[in-house]
């Protein structure tokens, strides 16, 4: 019998969190957004509060979004073992991300499906401390910002996951939410990160020796080359700087090329902005102010 997804669980609440759920509320699930409770407040439900204010708009009814209900990791992670498909979508850190599938193991059921949303941290790696039988159903599912608008689906399988399930979530990602999907191994940053960061970063390294302004850049790497406005800089204020630090260190820790490793440093610049809290539109400022 064909598997169907109805319930889902979502971790996370920030920029991919959020938005996913609100994607899996439109296409009819119901959903559970849990992230942590910080100072007797909620993150996830302050974060739907603000979900029809974001922008791009994601263009949500009031009755979608009263498909997602908001809880805590702390109080609600038992809603895992009442859900179809369980995505993870935490920062990017290989320890939280473990440390986080440990407790979702205690509250699972067997054959829910677990994926991470992981922009490419090793899919093996993350659930290398889980049960063989959680193994069979975890993948990586990602998706790309923002999902309510991006047809990519990378879906990353270990030699360990269930091909019933991997074949389940491909369905369910083509024809429910009208996306592609592209198999990809589990390699530093699949394929889309790989290429993406590789090309931001090559982007910067030649900014500084060439004394471009932010402006510039992106002028430069927009429209005319057959691209969105927001090729360069503005894509990485959407992103957040501090995840995709994370991401180009993912590959510069793990390269052994000299060459390759000299390609994804991460810019001085940035890590200084990093450090100043200028992490892009979740903070209010980035590369650019935003209002
Ligand atoms: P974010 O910074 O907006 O949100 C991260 C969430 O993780 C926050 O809600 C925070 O409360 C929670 N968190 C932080 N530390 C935690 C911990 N130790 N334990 C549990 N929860 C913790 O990040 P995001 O941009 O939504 O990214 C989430 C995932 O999606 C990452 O794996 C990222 O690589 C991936 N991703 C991001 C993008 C993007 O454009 N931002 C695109 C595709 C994939």
């Amino acid at each position: 019998m064909e598997r169907t997804l109805q319930k889902a669980v979502v971790l996370g609440s920030g920029v991919m969190g959020a938005a996913i759920a609100a994607h899996l509320a439109n296409a009819g699930l119901s959903v559970t957004m849990l992230d942590r409770k910080i100072g007797g407040q909620r993150l996830a439900q302050t974060a739907l509060e603000q979900l029809p204010r974001q922008k791009p708009s994601p263009l949500y009814s009031k009755r979608v979004l009263e498909r997602i209900r908001a809880g805590s990791f702390e109080e609600d992670l038992t809603a895992v073992g009442e859900a179809d498909w369980v995505i993870e979508a935490i920062v990017e850190q290989l320890e939280a991300k473990q440390e986080l599938l440990a407790e979702v193991e205690k509250h699972w059921k067997t054959g829910t499906i677990v994926s991470s949303n992981t922009s490419g941290i090793s899919i093996a790696a993350m659930s290398r401390q889980t049960g063989e039988s959680f193994r069979r159903y975890f993948m990586g599912t990602h998706f790309f910002n923002p999902p309510r608008y991006m047809k990519l689906v990378e879906l990353i399988p270990t030699e360990e996951t269930d091909p019933e399930a991997v074949a389940a979530v491909k369905r369910f990602c083509e024809s429910r939410l009208g996306k592609r999907v592209v198999l990809a191994k589990d390699t530093p940053n699949f394929i889309a990160n790989r290429i993406g960061t590789y090309g931001l970063l090559v982007t910067m390294h030649e900014m500084a020796k060439h004394g471009l302004s932010v402006s510039a850049v992106d002028a430069l790497t927009g429209p005319v080359l057959g691209r969105p406005k927001s090729a360069t800089f503005r894509t990485l204020d959407m992103v957040g700087l501090d995840t995709f630090v994370h991401v180009a260190n993912n590959v510069h820790r793990q390269a052994s090329d000299p060459e390759e490793k000299a390609a994804f440093e991460v810019p001085a610049v940035m890590k200084e902005m990093l450090q100043n809290g200028q992490i892009g539109e979740k903070a209010g400022r980035g590369f650019y102010q935003v209002v």
